[in-house]
């Protein structure tokens, strides 16, 4: 497997809301690439667009939203008998979310799994019943193998007893065990991307240092890559090698995970690390708190959405025009007119 090798790109995605109350952008331009095998952050407060970003890939945008512009682009790898590998080109924006294409990627080839396990595990169906149902879905074989293979996915997750928690029912879980049996049943199929939305946030420390343990294990042995949703920094410097920074819809910096931390370009990105406590953080000094206030989405700033609250706000340029993303070097980018040249 080549680690260049792109297996998603997405360019100029716009997703809205129709609400009664107005039209919310809750993507409003968001580019970044995905390669095979990589891990890749996207980071920003709630409300930034970024679990819209991983239902749009999907398609499973929920009602009265809508992807109305750009480019999903889904990259398959198919093994030929003679062992070279052939790669296959799908738009995800022009398949119907309701069709047979997209219903074979979802859950097969790409994966996702939530924060909260119970809104998407059926409370009448067994763990088992679940993950038995995607293999004999995306996978042709019969019940029994199944079966086999749903307990090997329990036991590689690390679900204890899993000959018997198979037939357990969601409720009969602990969070930890329902979170590991949504991993189970989200990596049944070997996708080539899993989008993990805020997997570990209902959880306690405990429990979510063993869950990224198991993610980045099986990241690794299965040669996956994951797209890692999250708010939390922390998690984002643990677990991925590319961030993505959101703000209001909008990707406003991309770049490796070192440089985001070490020479981070955008101001928001750099007032969101400035309001976390770093190593080697004096205690007596107070951490600052990104001023004022996210915008009203039914009414977002004009130019870029970032200037009421930027302590490097230039009137008259940032408050008026749209702002480009700008190339700082190859793999940096950000969107900001201090950039500009
Ligand atoms: Fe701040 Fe202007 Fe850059 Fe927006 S474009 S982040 S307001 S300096």
């Amino acid at each position: 497997m080549n680690d260049n090798q792109l297996l998603l790109k997405v360019r100029d995605l716009k997703t809205y809301f129709f609400l009664e109350e107005g039209t919310v952008h809750a993507i409003d331009g968001a580019d970044f690439d995905i390669r095979r095998g990589e891990a890749v952050g996207v980071v920003g407060e709630s409300g930034c667009g970024k679990s819209v970003t991983g239902q749009s890939i999907l398609r499973i945008v929920p009602n009265p939203g809508e992807v109305v512009e750009g480019e999903i682009t889904f990259y398959r790898y198919e093994k030929r008998d003679d062992g070279t590998e052939v790669q296959e080109v799908v738009d995800l924006t022009a398949l119907d979310p309701r069709g047979d294409e997209i219903r074979s990627i979802r859950g097969g080839e790409i994966s996702m799994v939530f924060q909260e396990p119970m809104t998407s595990l059926s409370p009448v169906h067994t763990m088992g019943q679940q993950i038995m149902e995607a293999i004999i879905l995306h996978q042709k074989v019969d019940e029994d193998e199944a079966r086999r293979r749903a307990i090997e996915m329990l036991r590689r997750v690390g679900m204890p007893q899993p000959e018997s928690t198979v037939d357990s029912y969601p409720h009969q879980l602990s969070g930890g065990m329902r979170q590991r049996g949504m991993i189970a049943m989200a990596l049944s199929c070997s996708p080539s991307l899993l989008i993990a939305d805020e997997p570990t946030t209902a959880l306690d420390v405990t429990t979510e240092a063993q869950i990224l343990q198991l993610m980045r294990d099986l990241q690794q042995d299965l040669g996956m890559a994951i797209m890692f949703i999250t708010h939390d920094l922390g998690v984002i410097a643990e677990m991925t090698s590319r961030v993505v920074v959101m703000y209001m819809g909008k990707v406003v910096e991309g770049a490796d995970v070192d440089t985001l931390f070490y020479d981070p370009k955008h101001p928001y990105t750099r007032a969101l690390l400035n309001s976390i406590p770093r190593l080697g953080h004096d205690k007596s000094e107070r951490l600052e708190s990104i001023k004022g206030v996210v915008p009203d989405p039914y009414n977002l700033p004009p130019g870029c959405p970032f200037h009421p609250r930027c302590a490097s706000f230039m009137p008259g340029v940032c408050n008026v025009e749209e702002v480009p993303n700008f190339v700082i070097e190859p793999g940096h980018t950000a969107r900001c007119f201090l950039y500009a040249d």
